[in-house]
């Protein structure tokens, strides 16, 4: 075998063991799915609740303000009802307050029924606080124990890469090339061994010739059809 092609599939093989590492990296981080699943309905839940107290808290000091408004523009009538010396300008003048008065009344009601929706909704604003703590406070433990493995994980990837990084330092830099523009583009294996005289990833037949040349180490070929690096696997005459 050509001495690069042991290296080749060294670097393959460190490569694997990254692959694995990030693999369980991301199965890992599908386990909190539900945590978060749950955790984002009770913020919705709260986010819902607040923003149906902001609104009930604005329809009453709307109504505040109009009832304030009514309350001002009565005064000034029955101010100048002291000084109308004229009673068909006085008669009017009580029209108008009595008329403003019963829309007052009414305004008055919506404001009572309006500030006791605030106090209710209000309520329910911190029983959502209070169940969000709830569930952040029993979701902790396991998030910590995630968290632990995920550290652990880390390191475990991280080290892989250290490995595969030496590794590739063992090739030339033509080949860790090709090596590595081959590695994205293939979704398996870059170095493959000949089976039964083919290529070992799509079967196509190689040339015995070049069986021999693999075979004998003077050359890195690759297969015709789809470009795998391809070294010799078989025993010794079986070429
Ligand atoms: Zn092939």
């Amino acid at each position: 075998m050509h001495p690069e092609l042991a290296k080749l599939i060294d670097l393959q093989s460190k490569d694997a063991a990254v692959a694995a590492a990030e693999q369980r990296l991301t199965n890992l981080s599908r386990e909190t799915v539900g945590l978060d699943a749950a955790l984002q309905r009770a913020r919705d839940s709260l986010e819902g609740a607040r923003r149906a107290a902001a609104d009930g808290q604005r329809r009453r000091d709307e109504l505040e303000t109009k009832i304030e408004t009514y309350r001002i523009l009565q005064d000034r009538r029955r101010q100048r009802l002291e000084q109308v010396r004229n009673p068909k300008d006085a008669s009017t003048l009580m029209t108008e307050l009595d008329l403003t008065h019963s829309v007052m009344a009414k305004e008055e009601n919506d404001w009572v029924r309006s500030a006791e929706m605030v106090l209710q909704l209000e309520v329910k604003v911190r029983d959502k606080e209070r169940n969000l703590a709830v569930l952040e406070a029993a979701q902790a433990p396991e998030r910590s124990e995630v968290a632990r493995r995920r550290a652990v994980l880390e390191a475990e990837r991280d080290e892989a890469l250290r490995i595969r990084e030496e590794s590739a330092g063992h090739l030339g830099k033509a080949l860790s090339g090709r090596y590595d523009r081959l590695r994205r583009t293939r979704s398996s294996d870059v170095v493959v061994p000949l089976v039964g005289g083919a290529c070992g990833a799509c079967h196509t037949a190689v040339p015995l010739n070049r069986r021999s040349q693999i075979k004998a180490g003077n050359v890195i070929d690759a297969c015709e059809a789809c470009g795998a690096i391809l070294y010799p696997a078989e025993p010794a005459g079986s070429v």
